[in-house]
């Protein structure tokens, strides 16, 4: 008996999802959003992520599992498909890759810690990723924490790891790409109540189970209108400079809530300029003083991002943008629910993270699924 299945919304969780479900050939799979991969709109999350693999999950947290499941994943997707559009980032692997340096030499992440951040809401995103062993130093390659010669003086530990940057204009095709490969249909619509995805499935007949990842939507949309969802805005600047290895630092002398990272996406996808965490703010603008604040930021971390004695003229711009990811207190939402007598399965509220908890996420859901289903939740994928 084929289960029907309707996973509402076409960002990173919802289509992960899809491609895990898609796995299993009983599951006939629709999937439903108001925007798909392509679309770049201040409702749709996932485009405009840098996006790439911090852990900033609590030690022992359910986030820290879903983090830890997830980088295998993302590993796995890197080495095997290129197409994918996701790379071990930096300056570093291209000079592996011509067998200068051996592979276990690459670290292509810096991380650096300021104490003095540790209070503000940068800070505290960032708590977990900055401090010194961290958990996730067993899970990425390469983890080192960085010797006190290595620091400027102002910061007060740093780290380098190895991660990977998704160019999320390939990554989000390819996903659905995979899906549809084994007959998921991909349809537009736009929903008022979470029940009424169970009537939108392809085959015309009621779903049997629906799956929600519409994000920070869920915050209105009817059947969940969850209160516990806020938006933590974030503003970047997208340049054609490529400053080599992916740099994070745990907060700026700006703004308690303005970020600084940096990172060039694979396959040409130009290098992400960040950013800010601003929670409770919708605007979909972008505001060219802070754009301003960001690019210089980013030159004096990374001064190699421009020609010597260059300032932010140096920066070749390809686009400002401002995307506002799905926070929720508490933390995601991953759970069975029945409304309006339709099986619901949720995967929603993934705030900054929803690319490096992905997979983690979306096993959770299916297994939650496989629940719907009657059937004992099958071994992790
Ligand atoms: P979304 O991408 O918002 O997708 C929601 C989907 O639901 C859309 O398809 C939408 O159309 C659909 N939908 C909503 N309501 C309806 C409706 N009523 N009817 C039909 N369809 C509907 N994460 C990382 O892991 N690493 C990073 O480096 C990173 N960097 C980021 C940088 C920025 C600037 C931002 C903004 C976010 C960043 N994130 C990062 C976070 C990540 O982007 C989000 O957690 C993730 O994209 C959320 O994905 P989602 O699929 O849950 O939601």
């Amino acid at each position: 008996m084929p289960t029907r299945i309707v996973v509402l919304g076409a960002g990173v969780s919802g289509l992960t999802t899809a491609y895990l479900l898609s796995q299993d050939p009983e599951n006939e799979i629709t999937v439903l959003a108001k925007h798909m991969p392509g679309d770049y709109d201040i409702e749709y999350a996932s485009p405009w992520a840098g996006a790439n693999y911090m852990p900033v999950g609590k030690k022992g947290s359910i986030h820290h599992a879903w983090e830890r499941d997830t980088w295998p994943a993302l590993q796995e997707i890197t080495e095997k498909y290129p197409e994918a559009g996701i790379h071990f980032l930096g300056l570093f692997f291209r000079i592996a890759r011509r067998s200068i340096a051996p592979l276990t030499a690459l670290s292509d992440a810096i991380i650096y810690n300021r104490k003095k951040d540790q209070e503000t809401a940068t800070g505290q995103w960032f708590a977990e990723l900055v401090q010194p062993n961290p958990w996730y130093k067993d899970v990425v390659p390469d983890f080192r924490e960085l010797p006190q010669s290595q620091l400027r003086p102002e910061m007060d530990n740093g780290q380098q790891f190895r991660s990977v940057c998704i160019n999320t204009a390939v990554y989000l095709p390819w996903l659905v790409g995979q899906c549809t490969k084994k007959g998921t249909v991909f349809k537009r619509a736009v929903l008022k109540h979470v029940a009424d995805a169970a009537n939108a499935h392809h085959s015309g007949i009621k779903a049997d189970v629906v799956v929600n990842c519409t994000g920070l939507s869920s915050k209105f949309l009817g059947g969940v209108c969850d209160e516990k969802l806020l938006p933590a805005r974030g503003q970047i600047v997208v340049v054609r400079n490529d400053p080599g290895p992916m740099i994070g630092v745990s907060g700026t002398d700006d703004g308690e809530d303005e970020a600084l990272y940096i990172m060039t996406r694979a396959a040409g996808g130009g290098t992400i300029l960040g950013g800010s965490y601003q929670k409770h703010n919708w605007d979909p603008l972008p505001d060219a003083n802070l754009a301003n604040r960001i690019m210089k930021r980013a030159i004096d971390i990374a001064p190699q991002l421009v020609k010597e004695g260059q300032g932010i003229e140096g920066l070749d711009i390809v686009r400002h943008g401002v995307g506002l990811r799905p926070l929720r207190e508490g933390g995601p939402r991953v759970e069975k629910d029945e409304v309006a007598g339709v099986k619901v399965v949720h995967n929603y509220g993934h705030g900054g993270f929803g690319y490096q908890a992905s997979f983690g996420c979306a096993q959770s859901a299916v297994a939650l699924v496989e629940e719907v289903k009657g059937k004992k939740p099958r071994a992790k994928l």
